[in-house]
């Protein structure tokens, strides 16, 4: 690589960086979302809410924290654990964190879906933990080759990237403290490109396809799954006395990934989320939200990226070019990730084909 490539691959890092950080981590917070009250629990990685009695929600701002937010429900003799995390290392540090707040152990956990940053730590949890998720979430991680596939294969690819980028920035750093925070970040990265490349996809032991009920003591917890959309496998958690709905990935506080996505599907099924008597929402991206009418404003992001889209490629457009040029920055007070034009790729790719399948 020349040196020009090279500062060019650096900046591309970078940026990729920043978004890497708007997609990942919490700190992204549209107008329905919103930083409640709380207490706060603050781990070395994870920080910890309380919702409601023996209900935390955790977010992160370290680079150990790859994945999404788990919900974490404490019963009167063990813990469930909504999603596994997005390395076996975050998944131990989610572990030792928790021990802030209880002192029972995981016996639960689901899966809200397939993708490898909810279910890459299933690893770690041996024979005495279920590992629960919809079927399809058995199909795709006993079959599905995900560490060949999309999202995780960005993911990896990415990895030496973003090392490059951050071994620039410590070696740019001039002041010591800053430096010093750069270099664990760097480590954290490096510790975990490769643990990316020794994963070993471990499926749910126990899967369900409509509905499922456990009951944690007096607490009852229900599986759910509404319908496909954001995959074809989507578990919603429920807890009915508490009025409080664990929605993953098919509904976050920003626009969420849509490389698998069955595009009109999903918008019924949000619909069958509104339906829901629930005063708290915990997504798998994001923060907690209490407005249903931040669904509504998802589904009329949905509708109209299907409808831009639909246009573009009506003119021939391909689905790369049609996602630089799909414009969906009205959607910005709602969901302020929304940056400028363009959506992202593989989510367009996603598009083009279903509405190929559907012939449209
Ligand atoms: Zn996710």
């Amino acid at each position: 690589m020349n040196g020009r490539m090279r500062a060019v691959a650096v900046i591309l890092a970078l940026a990729f960086l920043a978004a890497f950080s708007l997609e990942m981590r919490a700190g992204g917070q549209g107008s329905g979302g919103a930083r409640s009250s709380g207490t706060m629990i603050t781990g070395k990685v994870y920080t910890f809410e309380k919702i409601a009695d023996g209900v935390y929600y955790t977010t992160s701002d370290s680079p150990m924290a790859t994945g999404g937010n788990h919900t974490i429900i404490v019963g009167d003799r063990d813990v469930f654990l909504v999603d596994a995390g997005a390395t076996p290392a975050a998944g131990r540090a989610l572990l030792e964190d928790m021990k802030l707040i209880t002192d029972k152990p995981v016996r639960w956990v689901v899966n809200t879906h397939f993708h490898w940053d909810h279910t890459n730590a299933n690893s770690i949890f041996g024979p005495d933990v279920q590992i629960i998720g919809h079927e399809f979430v058995r199909h795709m991680l006993a079959d599905g080759d995900i560490i060949h596939r999309e999202p995780f294969k960005t993911s990896l690819a990415n990895m030496p990237m973003q090392v490059d980028a951050l071994k620039k920035q410590v070696a740019d750093e001039k002041d010591p403290a800053r430096r010093a925070t750069l270099e664990k970040q760097l480590a954290a990265k490096q510790a975990d490109w490769e643990e990316y490349k020794n994963i070993k996809p471990t499926p749910p032991t126990m899967t369900y396809s409509s509905k499922m009920t456990i009951y944690q003591g007096q607490r009852e917890i229900q599986l759910l799954f509404l319908g496909r959309g954001h995959t074809q496998g989507d578990t919603i958690v429920y807890l009915p006395k508490e009025r409080i709905v664990c929605t993953g990935d098919m509904m976050e506080t920003q626009p969420a990934y849509m490389g698998d996505a069955v595009f009109d599907e999903w918008i019924v099924t949000l619909d069958k989320l509104k339906e829901m008597n629930f005063d708290t929402a915990l997504p798998g991206h994001g923060v907690p939200f209490h407005d249903k009418s931040l669904i509504t404003a998802y589904q009329s992001y949905l509708k109209d990226l299907m409808t831009q889209v639909a246009a573009l490629r009506k003119q021939g457009v391909s689905a790369d070019d049609a996602a630089k040029k799909v414009d969906l920055t009205s959607h910005k007070s709602d969901f302020s990730q929304i940056q400028g034009p363009g959506a992202e790729v593989r989510g367009v790719r996603r598009l083009y084909e279903w509405m190929d399948e559907h012939s449209r």
